[in-house]
């Protein structure tokens, strides 16, 4: 059998993968908050963990893989559309309406990740239908002297598990000084995290020993893993951006819950996502969806292509460039293969992926056959990567080209930009003032232009200019109270 390697999170190392069972390996993967469409940094877990799916399928056979995927639908933003909804007069009630936002943002990301080309995951649990489960660990760990419940709320004690941090590398000390954990009364260290907490009558809620609650984010996973895979399993994978704490605190639980298990023995994490060299934000005004770009006619797998040429491990810049790249490699290796018939997948590309999933290996590999004009190899190969598939990605429009919004500061794509405007809050009070600022420039009232730059700079924000306008950053030293004032 062909060897993978993969790069452990928890040992540090590119190690073997040796399934516990090869009959049914095992992998699980963090899933989305169904509050709203997913923006292109979801994207990225989703096609790296799609790879490795496919690449196992390959290794062990199709029938011989179970990859869980989990929709976190208990949320304070899908709870907040409810109710937006409700009060601008919505008969129906509120948890009619908590149902309807999930169902419609679950409808969204399926349909969008399959234009990306990701098969679906073989489960996609939702929380809400795992709530039994997840009451019941919490009993098993207060049981076991590893949670204590107060106030309504139920709390795991991070000093009774001795491994604690042990994921990330960081000592409880190093976690307490660098983590912005919430200090509550009803705590007994600052570290410990919640397992329940109570709802109000106008939010969704459970019955519990504890009363009308609901769980925190982690024990969500660690039920559903274990209800799904069991004590022990393969994989378990996410952005890096989870590990901590999500990811320390679901081995907590479930090591605490299950002592007999090692919960997962492999953790992989993929690198964050950017935009044109700057992390994609809200607050940084570069932000969008993956549904932005396949209205302005990015194909699907022109995103695809673009997310596997750089390393899961390395941080990925989206650029207009590698995009408009794509695009032309892609409309050439689909003219070519057209009307040949797909033959075997390369060795070369199967090679790439074990070493730890090589992606832009694999892409390099599709690119020799096609200079070798191989192209019943080059289909097979391309289609086991999830590109080059009938009825994806055939829509091959004009590339997109970002622009800086001057009106709104914002990054966006030709033609389009007003629809990244953010509605409400803090940003829409810097963007206007940012927009006043760039109005200013443009009148060469440069005086005035420079009074407002540095009093947004005093709040903490900076103005970065460019020839399109300026964008905006909130930097570590934003200071809400003083944007206030500004106003
Ligand atoms: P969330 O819905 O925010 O919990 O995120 C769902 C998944 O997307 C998680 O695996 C995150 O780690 C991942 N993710 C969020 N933002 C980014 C980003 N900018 N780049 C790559 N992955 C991301
Ligand atoms: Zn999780």
């Amino acid at each position: 059998m062909v060897e993978i390697k993969l790069h452990n999170t928890k040992t540090r190392k590119k190690e073997v993968f040796s399934p516990l069972n090869p009959d049914n390996v095992r992998m699980y993967v963090c899933g989305p908050t169904v509050y709203d469409r997913a923006h292109l940094g979801n994207a990225r877990p989703v096609i790296v963990f799609d790879t490795l799916f496919r690449l196992l399928r390959h290794v062990y056979g199709e029938d011989h893989v179970t990859y869980v995927r989990n929709f976190t639908d208990v949320d304070d933003k899908i709870n907040a559309t409810a109710l937006a909804r409700k009060e601008a007069g919505d008969p129906r009630s509120l948890e009619e309406l908590v149902h309807e936002r999930s169902e419609e943002t679950i409808g969204w990301y399926l349909e969008d990740m399959k234009a990306l080309g990701a098969l679906e995951p073989t489960e996609m649990p939702r929380a809400t239908e795992f709530i039994p489960q997840m009451v019941a660990m919490i009993e098993d760990l207060i049981a076991k002297g590893h949670a204590y419940a107060a106030e309504g709320h139920v709390l795991f004690a991070v000093e009774s598990y001795k491994d604690y941090g042990t994921l990330s590398g960081r000592s409880v000390d190093d976690m307490i000084a660098g983590a912005r954990v919430e200090v509550a009364p009803y705590k007994k260290n600052p570290m410990d995290f919640v397992l329940w907490k109570p709802s109000t009558d106008d939010l969704p809620g459970w019955d519990s020993l504890w009363g009308r609650g609901r769980p925190g984010w982690h024990i969500e996973c660690s039920a559903m893993a274990h209800d799904l895979l069991g004590e022990s399993f393969d994989i378990h994978g996410g952005g890096n951006d989870l590990q901590f704490p999500h990811h320390e605190n679901e081995i907590a639980q479930s090591k605490c819950a299950h002592p007999e298990g090692d919960f997962a023995n492999v953790w992989i994490h993929n690198e964050m996502l950017q935009v044109e060299g700057k992390k994609m934000s809200k607050s940084l005004g570069n932000f969008f969806t993956v549904r932005d770009l396949l209205d302005q006619g990015v194909p699907g797998e022109v995103i695809r292509f673009v997310m596997l040429s750089t390393h899961y491990r390395k941080p990925m810049d989206w650029t207009e460039k590698k995009a408009n790249d794509a695009r032309e490699k892609l409309g050439r290796w689909r003219a070519e293969t057209k009307d040949v018939e797909a033959g075997e997948v390369s060795a070369d590309v199967i090679a790439a992926l074990v070493g730890d999933l090589n992606t832009s290996g694999a892409i390099s590999a599709l690119h020799g056959l096609f200079q070798k004009k191989d192209f019943a190899a080059l289909k097979a190969s391309a289609v086991f990567l999830g590109l080059l598939e009938d009825g994806l990605g055939e829509k091959y429009a004009a590339p997109a080209k970002y622009v800086l919004s001057a009106e709104t500061g914002k990054i966006g794509v030709t033609g389009n930009a007003a629809q990244f405007v953010v509605s409400g809050g803090v940003d829409e009070d810097i963007q206007k003032i940012a927009a006043a600022r760039d109005k200013a420039k443009r009148a060469k009232n440069f005086a005035e232009a420079d009074r407002i730059r540095d009093q947004l700079a005093d709040a903490g924000v900076v103005l970065v200019d460019t020839k399109n306008g300026s964008i905006w950053e909130k930097t570590e030293n934003f200071d809400p109270a003083k944007l206030e004032a500004l106003k």
